[in-house]
């Protein structure tokens, strides 16, 4: 099957509705695709696996392993903190609260989890010593003020300047890639449950990238973040409820991190080793409970502002989000990127966000030619914490072809995706098993890929296509 982008974009209009924006990281809205856990209480088939269409992909289904572990987990879509009785997570944290107050422990809370820090900065050092990217992206001077930032850069090396964080012994975040003119692709806010038609895409062109997981949509749609192994993405965590995490107590940064950690590791079989701050809000504090997990903090050097698209005043248009990619890819025509490759933000947010990233994705290939996962970037052939699991390096990813530029097809779920076929069977589900059967490599994006036998409500399967199509509209927004 194949499908035209106005065809794709016209799916937009489930979950294109918008609120008013909160402020920083210039104001972000994402729509919730759900409406949080629901038992439905009765198991059947999970019929969207090869539908592009949204409402038929995002209709409710409950996953019995997700379900059985529930009460393991924070509230869904609520900032997480410590869940009673866990006592595997109590004593970690303890650890982590241990080493924060040991090194960072002058390091304050900042503002609001929805983002306003107009009550904090005015008492801020403005010498940011806390290295807060949010606020100056840890520069001195600050950046320029501009949607389309790209940072200073010394001049001897070439390398971003100010991202060394401002304590001690503390690893700096990844902003950009150590080889030139390359483009490190990834997506923010997924599982979306509507992405059929874009991880098709990606998949007909053979193009793995980072998927940044919310633990609250992982545990919304489990199946959906198993498409990301089976198709041969990184899977990286995002955090549990998409709040900013510097307004966040050690104790609940530390379980936006845990326990979105182990929702994939439950739905996926994997255990990332890196995560992205939502609106790259990260401190030295945030910094070391990351680290007291073993997670490399990845952010970006330059923001497509797709996930602005009709917000703020005046709201930001589709030509701006169109300008920042060309500016991108003037970047590599102007010398730019002769020295290092970089990072672009961008979303598996809604309809407009993926078709973004459809339409351009021809023009970014030519420009930038290798375009790759994180990971394979920096050669992490082991990105998650099953040493067991390989992935392809910079050199084996970059390799892959580009089909046509035409192939803005998307080809919905490609081979297997019979509304009767068998379970995925590349990830053991729930076991808490790798997910390679093979325990050498992740699976390739031509795996067998069908999970339609999985767990999806049959009984009232019309009434919640209903509810949860209507519900997109009242739902809170994220970044
Ligand atoms: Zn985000």
């Amino acid at each position: 099957m194949r499908q035209s982008t106005s065809s794709i974009l016209a799916l937009a209009v489930v979950g294109a509705v918008k609120v008013g924006a909160h402020q920083g990281c210039g104001g972000q809205e994402i729509a919730k695709r759900n409406l949080g856990m629901m038992d439905v209480g009765v198991e059947g088939l999970y019929v969207a696996d090869g539908s592009t269409d949204a409402p038929t992909e995002c209709a409710y289904y409950s996953y019995p392993p997700v379900t059985a572990a529930k009460s393991q987990f924070p509230t869904i879509w609520e900032i997480a903190s410590l869940v009673p009785g866990d006592a595997e997570a109590a004593a970690v944290f303890a650890q982590v609260q241990a080493k924060v107050n040991a090194t960072v422990g002058a390091v304050r809370m900042k503002g609001t989890p929805n983002g306003d820090f107009s009550a904090f900065t005015p008492t801020y050092n403005a010498s940011d010593t806390d290295c807060w990217w949010t606020y100056k992206e840890c520069q001195s001077p600050p950046s320029p003020p501009t949607s389309f930032v790209v940072l200073l850069t010394d001049s001897a090396t070439q390398r971003p300047t100010g991202t060394t964080p401002k304590h001690p012994n503390l690893p700096a975040d990844i902003i950009d890639l150590p080889e030139p003119r390359s483009l490190g692709i990834g997506f923010d806010d997924g599982p979306n449950c509507s992405h059929n038609a874009f991880y098709g895409f990606l998949r007909a062109n053979e193009q793995q990238a980072t998927m940044f997981y919310i633990g609250s949509n992982v545990m919304d749609w489990p199946l959906q973040a198993q498409d990301a192994i089976a198709d041969g993405h990184q899977i990286a965590i995002h955090t549990w409820s998409h709040n900013y995490m510097t307004a966040l107590t050690t104790e609940q940064a530390f379980a936006e991190l845990w326990y979105t950690r182990k929702a994939i590791q439950l739905v996926t079989g994997v255990t990332p080793l890196s995560w992205r701050p939502p609106f790259g809000d990260i401190d030295d504090r945030i910094r070391t409970i990351a680290q007291a997990l073993n997670l490399t903090s990845i952010l970006w050097q330059s923001d497509s502002d797709d996930w602005r698209i009709n917000t703020g005043t005046p709201p930001v248009t589709s030509a701006q989000i169109d300008a920042n990619y060309q500016n991108l890819i003037n970047g590599v025509n102007n010398g730019t990127y002769d020295k290092r490759g970089t990072i672009m933000l961008t979303h598996e947010l809604n309809n407009f966000t993926m078709s973004e990233a459809i339409k351009w994705y021809p023009m970014l290939k030519a420009a930038f030619g290798k375009l790759v996962p994180i990971a394979s970037a920096y050669n992490l052939t082991h990105p998650y914490a099953e040493g067991n699991i390989s992935y392809p390096d910079f050199g084996g990813n970059s390799a892959a072809a580009v089909s046509s530029s035409t192939s803005v097809s998307a080809s919905a779920s490609g081979t297997g995706a019979s509304a009767t076929g068998t379970m995925k069977t590349s990830v053991a589900a729930g076991s808490g098993t790798a997910a390679s059967s093979a325990g050498s490599a992740q699976p390739t994006p031509t795996a067998a890929r069908a999970k339609s036998a999985a767990f999806k409500s049959s009984a009232s399967t019309t009434q919640l296509m209903g509810t949860i199509v209507g519900g997109f509209a009242v739902l809170s927004w994220f970044c």
